[in-house]
């Protein structure tokens, strides 16, 4: 979700014909063969030339984004799977519609990150058909007055080429919050909701009101109390772009609001918002795309950057969290059935320890050349074990350990993890998932994934108690800590830090400027003795506004 508020006509991107409209199937004589695969070498080519030729003109993670996808476009592996059918006699425009089928199926199989990749390579496909069919580039047609695109889903090509004064929201069936579209969407400061069911049959025109904040799409609101809506959420943009932090409550009680990156460019973009430094690198995520593990210097260049964008601030780096929706190729995963409760995280470091050993050795080479010393910390610890081998290891290194509290039984053991690191993060997004037995990739289950389930702010609140009773800094660095309302509950629970995607960052701060830390301690007294995430998030707002 990017969060605003917005009605307008509904516009919808441009089809394909169907395939078998475009190709009446049949095989090809053998003489014509290579022809038709230099042919389909050619098109896959000048997509790929386009595609980049926009990565140029485009800035941020847009331009990465559409470079990505160009390099997608020239991939051996599915390239070879179309040349393959083609040398068997398959028109190069079914050759491509099977070759992505096949490499579709393989992304969805693999699921988490590598599943919302699929996107990419269906878009990849109808730029191909289109190039080999002579047709124009299928995508998002001009709207003449502003606009809401609705979309079964948005290549990244087509979000990062969006005018923002003229598509002024996006709702689109499928995607997760971390797709392409959604993160583009943010950097283009476009409201816009994912995953919505019942969009399909929206006919372009038809009025809609889009809440990127409730993540909710209103098919033909009465126009009245649509625009008022706007108007209240504009207002409240205008009222939070005045805040520049630092993060407090409006009594003076200092809580750090920090961002959560997952490379340098990213951490340049969050040193443009009032965040304080960062609570969360994701390191894993640099190193997706990686067959070999990447070398201690490679490391300890890209921690720099890091390390460089928020120099002479708070930095906190968290080692691999590899497995379950974020395998590596280099960690040596073992085949499982169940890699959510699988070889994940801080329990790789048992199979292979010299991944981490080198890691901390990077982590330590980027602070010694920038001179801006990082706390550490090791992901989905589960026993005060776990975390006294952690903290040797980064000790060993001058470097500050800590742990993130995801698993129920470490939250529940806060204090005696606490004997042996100097601090410690909750991650929300995985403890709401292991307490309550639900994946939090699923759509099904968000409501039970919740982080405003009170049995998930219980944990919190027992966590939060024993840094308080050990003099140790507890920080909030799931998405919970990305929700206004919820910062200001976890300030009341007694959590020293927050720390959110940096498009979250005003909001948060904003909103706590606005409350005392007794209007916290009460709202999050009151949000205790609640039932459900719904009566939590109603008692919170009767105390916060
Ligand atoms: C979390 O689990 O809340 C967290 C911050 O880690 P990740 O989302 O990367 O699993
Ligand atoms: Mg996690």
């Amino acid at each position: 979700m990017v969060p605003g508020v917005r009605f307008a006509p509904v516009i919808r991107p441009g089809r394909l014909p169907a395939i078998d409209d475009l190709d009446p199937g049949g095989q090809l004589p053998d003489g014509e063969r290579d022809a038709e695969a230099a042919r389909f070498t050619t098109a896959a080519a000048a997509v790929a030339d386009r595609l980049r030729e926009r990565a140029a003109a485009a800035t941020g993670s847009a331009s990465e984004v559409l470079a990505a996808t160009a390099t997608l476009a020239q991939d051996r592996a599915w390239l070879g799977a179309a040349e393959k059918r083609i040398k068997e006699g398959m028109p190069a425009v079914r050759a491509t519609a099977e070759a992505v089928t096949q490499f579709v199926e393989l992304f969805t199989q693999l699921g988490g990150l590598m599943a919302e990749r699929v996107t990419d390579l269906r878009d990849i496909r109808d730029r191909v058909i289109a190039e080999l069919s002579g047709l124009p580039e299928p995508g998002v047609p001009a709207p003449a007055q502003p606009s809401i695109l609705c979309a079964e889903d948005l290549a990244p090509a087509d979000t990062a080429g969006l005018d923002p004064t003229l598509v002024v929201g996006l709702a689109t069936t499928l995607g997760g919050p971390t797709s392409h579209t959604a993160i583009i969407a943010r950097q283009l400061g476009i409201p816009c909701v994912v995953a919505v069911s019942g969009l399909d049959d929206v006919a372009p025109g038809t009025p809609v009101l889009i809440d990127g904040i409730r993540g909710t799409v209103t098919l033909s609101p009465d126009p009245a109390e649509a625009a008022a809506a706007v108007e209240a959420a504009d207002a409240a943009t205008a009222a939070m772009a005045g805040w520049s932090g630092p993060g407090a409550t409006a009594d003076g009680h200092p809580i750090a609001i920090l961002a959560n990156v997952q490379d340098g460019s990213a951490a340049r973009a969050a040193r443009e918002t009032p965040a304080e430094g960062i609570g969360l690198f994701r390191t894993e995520l640099c190193f997706l795309n990686r067959d070999t593990e990447p070398t201690v210097d490679e490391q300890a260049a890209i921690y720099g950057e890091v390390l460089d964008a928020f120099a002479g601030c708070k930095v906190v780096i968290r080692t691999l969290d590899a497995g379950s929706d974020k395998p590596l190729k280099f960690v040596g995963h073992p085949d499982e059935a169940n890699p959510a409760l699988g070889v994940r995280g801080i329990r790789i470091a048992a199979l292979n320890p010299e991944v981490l050993e080198r890691q901390l050795d990077g982590i330590a080479a980027a602070a010694a050349n920038s001179g801006n010393s990082p706390w550490v910390m090791a992901p989905m610890i589960a026993t005060p074990d776990e975390a006294k081998h952690f903290a040797e290891r980064a000790r060993e290194r001058n470097l500050v350990p800590g742990v993130m509290i995801e698993v129920p039984a470490a939250a529940l053991l806060a204090d005696r993890i606490l004997e042996h690191v100097e601090f410690l993060s909750i991650g929300t997004n995985d403890l709401a998932q292991y307490t309550m037995a639900a994946d939090r990739m699923s759509a099904e289950l968000a409501t039970l994934t919740d982080p405003w389930q009170p049995g998930v702010i219980a944990l919190v609140a027992h966590t939060a108690k024993a840094g308080a009773a050990a003099g140790k800094p507890v920080g909030v660095c799931g998405e919970a800590a990305a929700d206004p309302l919820l910062a200001c509950v976890l300030t009341g629970l007694g959590v020293t830090s927050l720390s959110a995607a940096a498009a979250a960052v005003t909001g948060v701060g904003a909103k706590l400027a606005t409350v005392t830390l007794q209007q916290c301690r009460d709202a999050a007294a009151a949000v205790l003795g609640t039932a459900s995430a719904a009566e939590a998030r109603a008692v919170a707002l009767e105390v916060l506004g």
